[in-house]
């Protein structure tokens, strides 16, 4: 039985597509070549062949600090990672954004569960207990800061703050809730490589199904007005 991610791949791959700030393209011998979305007219990119090469490229951002969150829109530049098959491209792209495949392929047969904010929070133990005493007006503002595509995050939402599915931020653009808006336009600072009126190829997006740790370690943050 075909893996289900890799027959998404296969539809998607009709034509360039965007997964995050990777651009995914077949070449005329049916390889693919990923790389950095904004690189891609320049010739002189570093070369890798192998699958497992996307998770040093992933780790370090462009001016060589680690990278905690893998969708934080500050992905490094200047490679060019060649791949044989689809299975290695779907596990290559499960390097640069663990997890986000699988929930794509959940949520395009209308099979994923999010999770609100408050549950999240609620069975949190030991130090991040203390992480559900946010207010819902502090919930507003971290999420707003701390998700945000230009320079936060560059999933989109789809959990709710609460079970009576209040808005996980109301600063936040409607986009950022919209699988179907390019997160990583509105990451981009005015005149980079890849503008919002540019020609975007199509995209796959990376869908946040529920707060990650980090958030929960930034609600934490806030109650302990650290
Ligand atoms: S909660 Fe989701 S959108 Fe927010 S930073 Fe974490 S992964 Fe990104």
């Amino acid at each position: 039985m075909p893996n289900p991610i890799d027959t998404l791949l296969e539809s998607a791959l009709s034509a360039p597509f965007c997964f995050g700030q990777v651009l995914v393209e077949k070449t005329t011998t049916e390889c693919f070549v990923l790389s950095h979305r904004d690189d891609e007219t320049m010739d002189r990119l570093q070369r890798f062949r192998c699958p497992e090469d996307a998770i040093e490229i992933a780790k370090y951002d462009d001016v060589g600090n680690y990278r905690p969150l893998k969708t934080a829109p500050n992905l490094r530049h200047g490679w060019r990672l060649e791949l044989e098959t689809l299975e290695d491209l779907r596990h290559a792209l499960d390097y640069f954004y663990p997890g986000r495949l699988a929930v794509f392929a959940a949520w395009k047969s209308d099979k994923l569960r999010t999770t609100p904010l408050r549950e999240t929070l609620d069975r949190q133990s030991g130090m991040y207990r203390v992480a559900a005493k946010i207010s819902d007006s502090q919930v507003n503002d971290l999420v707003a800061d701390f998700c945000r595509s230009n320079g936060g995050c560059l999933r989109t939402i789809l959990w709710k703050r609460d079970a009576d599915g209040a808005i996980a931020s109301t600063k936040l653009p409607k986009d950022k809730f919209d699988p179907a808006r390019d997160q990583a336009t509105a990451a981009n600072p005015p005149g980079s490589a890849t503008p919002a009126t540019a020609a975007i190829p199509a995209t796959v997006p990376l869908l946040c199904q529920e707060a990650c740790n980090l958030l929960v370690a930034e609600c934490r943050k806030v109650v302990k007005g650290e």
